[in-house]
């Protein structure tokens, strides 16, 4: 068999995936074989420069020997072991992942991904606190689970898990404001405000916990402009809520800090429960998890904690969490993003948006940014989702594979990524906004 031939039949057996978030008759993927650091190659060997990151979580890039190896000895040594069970290496990933956690976090919870960390981040605060409501925002991202706990039988159910109160919230947004602002500091006090009004307006005793991404990811890469975070902390303490961070797409590396917590106000903000996947392990295997701080741990002490995975602390994930974080480390990954963000690829998407009007806003950090696209630069209207197809077309043609949502594109390239893969990347860019009709 040919290497096209192999091309040609994993797209025709690729007709019997049913694919997540997509009309089943409307896809036209192209089929890639193999990865190595930001690059992927289809089977024609056509190269890919990857500024996806595939789901915005390959932080250490495509095939890292270390974590392919670790993975592959740990299969020999013992490949799956249920979750009581003590266990070296999951104990030694928990470990490695506690050194990067905020001050006070005692314990983790090892998950199969991050909607199911978020919904055991959650399940905690509220058996921690005794109160029901969830405040989180409009414009976040958390998981696409929720159903499956109400289908269950109603010997393992949570009573009424899912008929207890979720409100939203708008969070800050200084390029898209819901509050009239004009400045950073003017947006972080109202949303503070309005926060305040609709956590008493709701019953703060009612109130479990409020969940935020530290960066909202797939809602815009909205960075939280100074104070907010500190402001919602403050807030939380005063009623005995929860803060919930969500780090699944911003923790371990992408915004240049091992935490983006790490880099928002100072790195002074405390959350109670921290909610990761992604980065920790860059997808080698799927894996997400809850770390914990010790007070709400305490309340477990005693009591069963009611929430458990068949693969929780699975021997190949924890193997590979443990390589890769001490690759990253080792390796100076997170030092490279950060670098990269601030001297490379932050200057260089704002050059690109001095030239073409159609770039409303470039925002982000580290190697998590994204490009705000509008057809009329004063208003602010957003591109039509046609325009971010062309574009995405346009640089799959060109070599660079890009993540889209909404009217945005998001620059998130591996950690690892290079000076002169940014280069490469930002020619393109720069080429496509160049030819492409608003
Ligand atoms: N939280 C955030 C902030 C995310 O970005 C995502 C996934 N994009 C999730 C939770 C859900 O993670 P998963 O897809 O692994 O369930």
């Amino acid at each position: 068999m040919t290497e096209s031939d192999l091309g040609a039949e994993a797209l025709a057996l690729d007709k019997q995936v049913f694919h997540s978030w997509s009309a089943q008759a409307h896809l036209n993927p192209i089929a890639i074989a193999r990865g190595q650091g930001s690059r992927l190659w289809d089977h024609a060997g056509r190269e890919y420069l990857d500024f996806s990151s595939q789901m915005v979580n390959v932080n250490i890039g495509h095939s890292h020997p270390k974590v392919v190896a670790a993975i592959a000895e740990q299969a020999a040594e013992l490949a799956t072991i249920a979750p009581p069970t003590a266990n070296l290496v999951r104990g030694r990933a928990v470990a490695e992942i506690l050194r990067h956690a905020p001050e006070g976090f005692t314990k983790v919870f090892l998950t199969n991904g991050g909607a199911d960390a978020v919904e055991n981040a959650i399940r905690m605060a509220r058996l921690h606190t005794g109160r029901d409501k969830v405040l989180s925002t409009y414009r976040s991202y958390h998981g696409n689970t929720g159903a499956a706990v109400v289908a269950t039988g109603d010997w393992r159910r949570i009573p009424n898990e899912y008929a207890r109160g979720h409100v939203h919230f708008f969070g800050p947004f200084p390029y898209r404001s819901e509050f009239w602002s004009d400045s950073a500091e003017q947006e972080t006090e109202r949303a503070l405000h309005h926060l305040e009004r609709v956590i008493l307006s709701e019953g703060p005793n009612s109130i479990a916990a409020i969940l935020l991404e530290t960066v909202p990811g797939t809602a815009g890469v909205i960075v939280p402009p100074p104070g907010y975070l500190t402001g919602v902390r403050e807030l939380a303490t005063r009623h005995g809520i929860m803060l919930i961070l969500d780090e699944v797409m911003a923790g371990f590396g992408r915004t240049g800090h091992w935490l983006a917590l790490d880099g928002v106000d100072g790195g002074t903000v405390a959350p109670d429960l921290v909610t990761f996947a992604k980065g920790v392990n860059s997808g080698y295997v799927p894996v997400g998890g809850v770390m914990i701080s010790e007070p709400i741990t305490k309340t477990f002490d005693d009591t069963v904690f009611p929430g458990g995975l068949t693969y929780s602390g699975h021997p190949l994930a924890a193997a590979s969490i443990l390589a890769a974080l001490q690759a990253m480390e080792s390796e100076g990954i997170v030092a490279n993003a950060n670098r990269i963000g601030t001297d490379v690829l932050g200057p260089g998407l704002r050059a690109l948006a001095a030239k073409h009007p159609i770039i409303g806003e470039v925002r982000g950090m580290g190697v998590f940014w994204a490009l705000d696209l509008v057809t009329d630069p004063e208003a602010r209207t957003p591109v039509p989702p046609a325009t971010i197809g062309a574009i995405k077309a346009a640089c799959a043609d060109r070599g660079l594979l890009v993540f889209a949502a909404e009217n945005r594109i998001h620059v998130v390239p591996p950690c690892i990524v290079t000076d002169d893969e940014v280069a490469q990347a930002l020619a393109i860019y720069d080429e496509v906004f160049g030819v492409i009709s608003v």
